[in-house]
């Protein structure tokens, strides 16, 4: 899988022990459950729902669960990976898993969801828990899901542990500032960049490809720190205006109509602005700065790697470089921001929140961006200093120390 290569290249990059690296190609524990629903109609439908445990040596196994129907052993092992190795780059105390359930979650009513998202915790409770493992959303699966299955495994366990899984609602237990986690981290990253490269930012133009909770953020970010948001999209196509775009009065409408429009806002009124309507693909392969990729994995391949004339991008979404594509643009001299490392706002502030549920504290959004910014700017740094010392990519340099991090880890409580 392109995880296990990309764990391969830091190995080779950074000469790891042969041990290290044979207990790095699989997860701790795998297990399947099957879980048994009754629908509505009164037919009982058996869902097949996976826990990929990858590592715990820096800490307790912490990552999401995804419903849909393309779940499958082999991406939530990766992405069970991927979330160890992103958790040690930003060096919190937490180590990789990730979970799934094979479902088209849009086809069940609220009903079954709920006795779906019971039923599983039901198969893996004993596997979790603030200190064992610590769940959160992922695709398709959100607040009011995290809250059903927080209440099913207290009901099993006899006693409140809110901290056994994060991304609660704010009134239940969630932290304030995840919402905007994910798209702060990243921000955090392009000020690290900018000040490395001296950016004005208003010279800097940036394409933003996906509108939804990291895309629409950061947009809006940038724009307030003076970035030139020339191209932004959704799942239906973009928008392009080489002067910039408003991301706020986007946000506005799209919040409204669910469309993309380009848009210019004062006070209630809106105008359209002059634009020109592109693809996914176009605004992928836009002559700008700063490309961030907010939406999909897999978006920067082999195919159009090759045309991608941003200098710089910063990786919101999880996996959109293929690692041929990493190949090729490290041979433009475009530099990645990888995701590993720009996006890891959002588990970092899921820490903070199982931190306030297990200390019995809530802190207030200033108090997150606090705590945050220096775990952003220190692990850009980190990462940076890495991929100099050892020539390689940031890519790579994150995996680096991710791995030395975790196998300090192993080495501490005997493992090798
Ligand atoms: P979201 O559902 O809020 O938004 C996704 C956006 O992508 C939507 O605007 C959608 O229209 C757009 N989109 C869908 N298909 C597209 C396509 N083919 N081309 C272009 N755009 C398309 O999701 P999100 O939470 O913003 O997550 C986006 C990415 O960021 C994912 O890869 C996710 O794994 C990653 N990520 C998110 C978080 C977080 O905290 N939200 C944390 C880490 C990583």
């Amino acid at each position: 899988t392109n995880a296990m290569r990309q764990l391969e290249k830091a190995a080779e990059k950074m000469n790891m022990d042969k041990n290290i690296l044979g207990i790095l190609q699989q997860p701790e524990r795998f297990v399947t459950v099957a879980i048994p629903v009754k629908m509505d109609s009164g037919e009982v439908k058996i869902f097949t729902g996976y826990r990929s445990q990858y590592n715990n040596a820096l800490g307790p196994y912490k990552g999401g669960i995804r419903y849909h129907p393309n779940v499958s052993v082999d991406e939530v092992k990766a992405l069970s990976f991927w979330m160890a190795i992103k958790c040690a780059t930003v060096n919190i105390p937490m180590g990789g898993a990730k979970g799934g359930v094979i479902v088209h979650p849009k086809d069940l009513s609220e009903g079954e969801l709920e006795r779906l998202s019971r039923a599983y915790i039901r198969k893996i409770w004993m596997l979790i828990g603030s200190d064992k493992d610590v769940p959160a959303p992922d695709v398709y699966t959100n607040a009011k899901i995290m809250n059903w299955m927080r209440d099913e495994f207290e009901k099993i366990i006899g006693r409140p542990d809110p901290g056994v899984i994060t991304g609660k609602p704010v009134e239940q237990g969630g932290s304030l500032g995840r919402g905007t986690a994910t798209a702060q981290g990243g921000l955090y990253c392009v000020r690290e960049l900018a000040k490395r490269l001296n950016w004005y930012s208003s010279n800097i133009r940036v394409a933003v490809q996906g509108f939804g909770n990291a895309g629409a953020n950061i947009a809006k970010m940038l724009n307030r720190d003076g970035y030139k948001v020339v191209a932004v999209s959704d799942s239906k196509g973009g928008i392009y205006r080489p002067d910039g775009l408003d991301a706020e009065s986007i946000e506005r409408v799209k919040l409204e109509s669910d469309k993309l429009e380009a848009v210019y806002c004062e006070g209630s009124v809106c105008r359209a602005v002059e634009h020109e309507r592109i693809s996914n693909g176009e605004l992928l392969e836009l002559d700008v700065d700063l490309l961030v990729p907010a939406a999909l994995e897999d978006q920067i391949t082999r195919d159009n790697a090759a045309n991608i004339r941003a200098k710089y991008i910063v990786e919101l979404a999880n996996g959109p470089t293929t690692p041929e594509a990493d190949e090729i643009l490290k041979g433009k001299g475009i530099v990645i921001v990888p995701d590993v490392l720009a996006n890891a706002g959002g588990v970092t502030v899921s820490y903070f929140e199982w931190e306030q549920n297990v200390k019995g504290e809530r802190w207030t959004e200033a108090q997150v961006l606090q705590k945050l910014e220096p775990i952003m700017v220190g692990a850009f740094n980190a990462v940076w200093d890495m991929s100099e010392k050892y020539g390689v990519t940031l890519r790579t340099g994150a995996f680096m120390l991710a791995v030395e991090r975790i196998a300090e880890g192993m080495r501490k409580r005997g493992d090798v």
